[in-house]
């Protein structure tokens, strides 16, 4: 049976710089279109870390030297993000699915996710964006009035707000899409921040986590899949140690219990679980799955990754 699914990319299915980027998307579309010829209901989500952060560094700068650039807001750096990004996925999609016989459309969608505006995240700045810096340029930085935070022993980056995902604004469009046999990319950088003032919808100064992000847009859409493709191949715990072990499932509650155990790092492998946490947790049948993204098809074929169930 013709399964919905949603996936989630990380970084490291799109690179950092741009030629980064256009290599990083082939071996990701190669890893995605084996779904879409098994014949199931794809969508991506994907993440922009490194890219909303070089977007908004060349804004704020071009806006120094070059009087008639005006100051580009962070949520319009999502949007900037949504549409490079996309553009490239897209197309090596398009391209891998052709080689492969398949005259499939595949479509970005500008996204936007619906955050509360009095969300706490706006007064504890914690998601890490763009480039890595010494102790030294961070503290410039810092003065220059920017949140600063040092990133897992990998240097210093620039954190903004990630307030929790209400909604997805473009979800019926996602649906009408899916219905019409179509490929759609949404939700990418987590959708572009905004809150309601009645029917305006004002960007928010903000970048909302990729995972959460794809897992409300799961939800809206009713798909039975949540699949997070990452940088490893299953959920460990006592990660990094002599005793550390890999898992093929993990309960709801067996999961609550390593959250309160500290077992996943917050920023990377603990909004994974829990938006897969919250995905199974909604409806009954749905069902998560965190591994790598080489491994997307063998994931759901039950041969690997990590299961989260109920
Ligand atoms: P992405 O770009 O895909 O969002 P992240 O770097 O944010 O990737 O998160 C994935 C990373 O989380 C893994 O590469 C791994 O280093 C780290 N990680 C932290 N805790 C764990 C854990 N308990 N099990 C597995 N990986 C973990
Ligand atoms: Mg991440």
């Amino acid at each position: 049976m013709k399964k919905r699914i949603v996936l989630a990319l990380g970084g490291n299915a799109l690179g950092s710089t741009l030629a980064d980027q256009m290599a990083a998307v082939r071996s990701t579309a190669k890893a995605i279109a084996g779904l879409i010829e098994a014949g199931d209901e794809v969508v991506i989500a994907h993440g922009n870390g490194p890219q909303v952060g070089m977007i908004s560094v060349a804004m704020e700068e071009a806006g120094k030297s070059e009087a008639r650039t005006p100051h580009i807001p962070l949520s319009v750096c999502v949007a900037m993000s949504q549409g490079y990004i996309g553009y490239d996925l897209q197309n090596s999609l398009r391209e891998e699915l052709l080689s492969r016989g398949l005259d499939i459309p595949v479509a970005s969608i500008i996204s936007q996710t619906v955050v509360a505006e009095d969300d706490p995240a706006f007064q504890d700045p914690t998601k890490p964006i763009g480039s890595f810096y010494s102790e030294a340029e961070a503290k410039v930085r810092a003065g220059q009035g920017y949140a600063m935070k040092e990133d897992a022993g990998r240097g210093w980056r620039q954190v903004v707000a990630s307030p929790k995902p209400i909604d997805i604004v473009e979800k019926d469009t996602v649906k009408a899409l899916l219905a019409a046999g179509q490929v759609v990319i949404a939700a990418g950088g987590g959708g572009i921040p905004v809150y309601r003032q009645g029917n305006r919808l004002v960007g928010a100064r903000a970048v909302v986590d990729k995972d959460f992000a794809a897992a409300v847009l799961a939800e809206l859409i009713d798909a039975d899949y949540l699949i997070i493709l990452t940088a490893v191949e299953k959920v460990a715990i006592n990660y990094r140690r002599p005793d550390e072990r890999w898992l093929d499932t993990m309960t709801i509650a067996e999961a609550k219990r390593y959250i309160d155990e500290g077992q996943f790092a917050p920023g990377s492998m603990l909004p994974k679980v829990q938006a897969a946490m919250r995905f199974v947790e909604t409806k009954p049948g749905r069902q998560a799955l965190i591994t790598l993204l080489e491994s997307a098809a063998a994931g759901i074929a039950g041969q690997t990754g990590t299961r989260i169930i109920k």
